[in-house]
């Protein structure tokens, strides 16, 4: 009936709870599109994730996992998945139902107008108060400091086509920020607005520290701007001190009075050397940045993963690009 090929991508940290709940709607959502793929990646889950989904695999071939060696986080377990997802398009969404399957129909509907991207706009009425805040002021921060318009409420729940996936897995980078490369990756895109609904089990795996990490990790993947700060930063102050010393002189040589007080002195020092701290700082997270990708150690690790024989060619390129580093 339908020709196309569907994959859905999902990362599970700790999802026990919510899997059968998720494989349910699933098959609820897909019936009709007889040929898909369940990418389900288990980010180095701590519960009965893994044994769930060995089960899962073994009742349903359309079914695939695959473990990570340990938990390498959210972005990582995408990028485990669409490197493994073969088909036409690939929908990204998370365990916990807070992403409703639902909506899979109108995604494709759009993907079938001819977007190569349908980003899911989350509406943000039923979140919790602490957490509407936050994602505010994160996109609201980020934008302001990166070169890329970020969408507020634009989770990881998406579809793209082969070609985006394609395009995204063969960029080299370890750092994964979807919500920053997408943008700048360009193709058609669109969006659908949705209504996210109430975990179904389990609890979020995002605190504020994470949230935070997250922030720092997409700015300074996704731009460069912070570094362009220090430079405007130290010409503006310079040009303060140089004022400053020019008013003290005239008043020394015209007045005849010198300016006292060690108090000014040491707030300037204090500023001073807090800015400067700060900067060091900025240009360090980016030094860093730079020594994990030079290092060039892969995004993630399978440790095992069922269906091998079903694995796409860019994972398979992959691997060998792997391979042929570690000689
Ligand atoms: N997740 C993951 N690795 C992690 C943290 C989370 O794969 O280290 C998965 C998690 O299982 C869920 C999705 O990412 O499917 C989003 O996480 P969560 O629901 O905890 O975040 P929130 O919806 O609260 O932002
Ligand atoms: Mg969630």
């Amino acid at each position: 009936m339908d020709q196309a090929r569907i994959s859905i991508v999902v990362p599970a940290h700790n999802e026990a709870e919510s899997l059968p709940v998720l494989r349910q709607s699933l098959a609820e959502a897909l019936r009709g599109h007889d040929d898909h793929e369940i990418i389900i990646v288990d980010d180095g889950s701590r519960d009965d994730t893994l044994a769930l989904l060995r089960k899962f695999a073994e009742d349903d071939s359309r079914l695939r996992y695959i473990s990570l060696s340990r938990n390498f986080g959210h972005q990582c377990a995408l990028k485990a998945g669409l490197d493994a997802a073969t088909g036409d398009c690939v929908i990204t969404m998370d365990a916990d139902l807070q992403h409703p399957p639902r909506y899979i129909a109108d995604m494709i509907a759009r993907w079938r107008e001819g977007y190569e991207v349908v980003n899911m706009i989350r509406r943000d009425e039923g979140a919790p108060f602490f957490k509407r805040v936050t994602s505010k002021l994160f996109y609201r921060f980020i934008n302001a400091i990166s070169d890329f318009e970020i969408r507020p409420g634009a989770a990881d729940f998406r579809l793209l086509d082969k070609r985006v996936v394609d395009a995204l897995c063969s960029m080299e980078e370890r750092t994964v920020f979807l919500r920053g490369t997408l943008p700048w990756l360009g193709f058609k895109q669109c969006d659908i607005e949705y209504a996210p609904e109430r975990r179904a089990g389990g609890t979020s795996k995002y605190d504020l520290r994470r949230m935070a990490l997250l922030a720092l990790d997409g700015i300074t993947s996704s731009s460069t701007r912070p570094l362009r700060l220090s430079t405007i930063l130290g010409v503006v102050l310079a040009g303060m001190a140089s004022l400053y010393a020019t008013y003290a002189l005239i008043l020394k040589v015209v007045v005849g009075t010198a300016i006292s007080g060690w108090a000014s002195l040491l707030i300037g020092i204090m500023i001073f050397g807090g800015i400067q701290l700060l900067m060091l700082g900025i240009i360090g997270e980016y030094l860093g940045k730079v020594l994990l990708e030079v290092k060039g150690r892969p995004t993630y690790v399978v440790r095992e993963q069922s269906g091998t024989e079903n694995v796409s060619p860019v994972a398979r390129l992959q691997a060998r690009l792997h391979d042929s580093r570690a000689v």
